[in-house]
């Protein structure tokens, strides 16, 4: 396969190595990058090293030769997977998604990018001028997302700081026509705090940088007055990035107003963490008088009379650094839902009667470990899990399974399987959520000690989670507030501290009713109140796993999925380190080995007896154009043997399997020459 590739650059495929072991595994990866090929297959899924430089390898010249192409045909590509996906899509009608997974810096969201433009390259050629108006839109989106939901990280520089479920909607000419982003799990908690050498939100710097052209001069005035905000020095352009953020959200539909509006809310929320009163108060057009009351007391009904009760100086910084959260967090909800606005699919008829299917694409932020884990590492740590058990679902156990049932001699393939840890997250009664939310239940005061101790009481036993308490001589767990999860991806400690609260996100009603009067107070639309803050008991995680499955559950479950598994080669971004440990650590916690082995013991390709001899029964004398045998089992195994094939195929149950994508490719080609 893949003859063109000569084996000086290595294995274009991990099934094809020699024997598959680790060893063989790494030195084929690590060959390859150093020869500049970052992709690699195991069958059909990629595997990409981030090459940490320009590659010349996403041009139009490159997206002509991936076209309509079979997968095997080229080198390694995402093109390659982006157009299987489309094909499934178009040609079987199938919603398909591509899951691209990967930790933190591994290349996830440029390789999304790359899949969006050649789908984007590859459709339209009749130039429907609506269909152009989409395709610009759905790309012109991801630079508005990214300067408001990115940040510089100590792991990578344009780290995305939320979760991305973008679905482009096709027409039956194969054409997008819209489509819709889900937004999961915002760390909002960047807008007040950011560890060593990291940065706020991009959209924060920006528009310090601005340039006064197109915003409001008394803005600009009232964001050059932010004290201590001097943006710290980095390899970023945020001027020219201001410029280009402005025209995309031109060019997307805000009005001139929105966009003044999200630059104040921006400006408000920098003078918030500097506690400047009063011109917050300008900004969000109320008297000064009420924004330093909702800031210093709070409003209690006590019998029948309503007191105004001061803060202590601990409760009124918690109240302000929950406000600009929230308000930041609804502004970037906003932003996303005037995108879907624009993007969503407007034709009635293309909804109800002709065929529109989806292509997905999840670019959800990777496994993180950091020095200091919180409630926001362990919620993302937590998707990982899930996406890995889908991964694991989809790819590895349903392949065995169907072996299985279709009566398919198979020798068993032991991999690990990490819903355990899924439960230990997600199990009723006993799971860290539910007693997390237990806790946040509770009527009265309650402490994160106390949560930790409802999770030691209930998970006492458990081998993927232990604390300090239950391991007192463990030295990784250092604090009394620690306790720590042993993740698929590795061990993670974890601080207890600020769980309760960033669980239950309140925002309190003082807050709530300065931003309402100033909603009504001006005629802008604000985002602010648009979205009722969520209730006590479902918390932030438990929106974002339903949100999550819901995608994947659909009528069409589930969707065909293609995954793009991402390799981080150093933490130093260096095109030319292949750290060995680092590399081998993520091949063994994606399972890519176990997934090279399942593919190599199975087939490549099955299909139902009528439906492969519907596409191939011309090319056989046999079964053309009806066959007389008893069954359309027997009239696939003439078939086969006719061409020759007997030894690349296994026959199930209720479905032919062929081993390998030559064999099918024979196929396609003998089909050809018939019609
Ligand atoms: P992730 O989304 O997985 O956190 P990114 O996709 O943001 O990671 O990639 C991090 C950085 O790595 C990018 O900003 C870019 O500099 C570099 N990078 C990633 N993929 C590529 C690629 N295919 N070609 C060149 N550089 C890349
Ligand atoms: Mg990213």
């Amino acid at each position: 396969m893949a003859e063109h590739e000569s084996l000086e650059f290595g294995k274009a495929d991990f099934v094809l190595l020699d024997s598959v072991s680790l060893e063989e595994f790494m030195a084929n990866l690590k060959l390859r990058f150093e020869k500049g090929r970052i992709y690699t297959y195991i069958g059909e899924v990629v595997v990409s090293v981030n090459p940490y430089r320009a590659m010349n390898i996403y041009g139009r010249d490159t997206i002509e030769q991936y076209k309509g192409r079979e997968l095997y045909e080229r080198p390694p590509h995402l093109f390659a997977i982006a157009d299987a996906a489309y094909k499934a899509m178009k040609r079987r009608n199938k919603d398909t998604c591509i899951v691209i997974s990967g930790e933190s810096g591994a290349g996830k969201t440029e390789a999304s990018k790359y899949i969006m433009q050649y789908i984007a390259a590859i459709t339209n050629p009749g130039q429907r001028a609506e269909v152009e108006r989409v395709k610009n839109m759905l790309l012109k989106s991801n630079c508005v997302l990214e300067a408001f939901g990115n940040a510089k990280t100590n792991r990578n520089d344009n780290s995305s700081r939320f979760g991305k479920y973008m679905d482009i909607n096709f027409d039956f000419k194969g054409d997008p026509i819209g489509g819709h982003i889900n937004n999961y799990l915002l760390e909002k908690s960047r807008v007040i705090f950011q560890q060593e050498g990291e940065r706020s939100f991009h959209s924060f710097y920006q528009v310090c940088v601005c340039v006064s052209v197109s915003i409001d001069a008394l803005i600009v005035l009232l964001i050059h007055s932010v004290p201590s905000f001097s943006p710290p020095q980095s390899s970023i352009n945020d001027g020219a990035d201001f410029k280009a953020v402005a025209d995309a959200m031109k060019v997307i539909g805000f009005t001139p107003d929105e966009i003044q509006t999200v630059y104040k809310v921006l400006a408000t929320i920098l003078h918030l963490n500097s506690k400047v009163v009063a011109v917050i108060g300008v900004l969000l057009a109320t008297k000064e008088e009420n924004v330093g009351k909702a800031l210093l007391y709070r409003t209690v009904a006590t019998g029948r009379d309503v007191i105004d009760k001061q803060h202590t100086t601990q409760e009124a910084s918690y109240g302000r650094d929950a406000l600009a959260k929230a308000m930041y967090e609804r502004m970037f909800c906003w932003i996303v839902g005037r995108i879907n606005d624009v993007i969503e699919v407007k034709n009635y008829d293309a909804k109800v009667h002709g065929k529109n299917t989806v292509i997905g694409v999840l670019d959800i932020y990777g496994f993180e470990i950091f020095q200091n884990n919180s409630f926001e590492q362990f919620c993302i740590n937590y998707c990982n899990e899930k996406l890995q058990q889908l991964f694991i679902q989809l790819v590895l156990r349903q392949e065995q399974e169907e072996y299985q049932r279709e009566g398919i001699p198979w020798k068993h393939i032991d991999y690990f399987n990490n819903q355990i840890i899924v439960d230990l997250v997600e199990l009723q009664h006993k799971g860290i959520f539910s007693v997390l939310d237990e806790a946040c239940m509770t009527v009265g005061k309650v402490t994160d000690e106390v949560f930790l101790q409802g999770l030691n009481s209930k998970l006492a036993k458990h081998a993927h989670y232990t604390s300090r308490k239950l391991s007192p001589t463990d030295k990784s767990l250092e604090f009394d507030r620690d306790f720590r999860i042993r993740h698929y991806a590795g061990d993670v400690v974890y601080s207890v501290v600020g769980f309760i609260d960033k669980n239950k996100d309140t925002l309190f009603q003082d807050f709530k009713r300065l931003l309402y009067n100033r909603l009504e107070s001006t005629h802008t639309c604000y985002p602010l109140s648009s979205r009722p803050p969520p209730s006590l008991s479902h918390g932030p995680t438990v929106a974002f796993y339903d949100a999550l499955i819901t995608n994947f559950s659909s009528p069409f479950f589930p969707p065909e999925p293609y995954y793009v598994r991402c390799i981080k080669p150093n933490d130093v971004k260096s095109p030319l380190l292949f750290e060995y440990e680092r590399c081998r650590h993520q091949v063994e916690y994606l399972g890519l080995l176990e997934n090279v082995r399942v593919r190599r013991a199975g087939f490549a390709n099955r299909q139902e007896y009528p439906r492969f001899l519907q596409r191939y029964k011309m090319i056989s004398e046999f079964t053309w154009p009806n066959h007389d045998l008893p069954s359309d089992k027997e009239a696939v195994k003439r078939l086969v043997q006719g061409c020759g094939f007997e030894h690349d195929v296994a026959y199930g149950k209720t479905k032919v399997f062929v081993r390998t994508p030559r064999t099918l490719f024979c196929l396609e080609e003998q089909r050809d020459e018939m019609v």
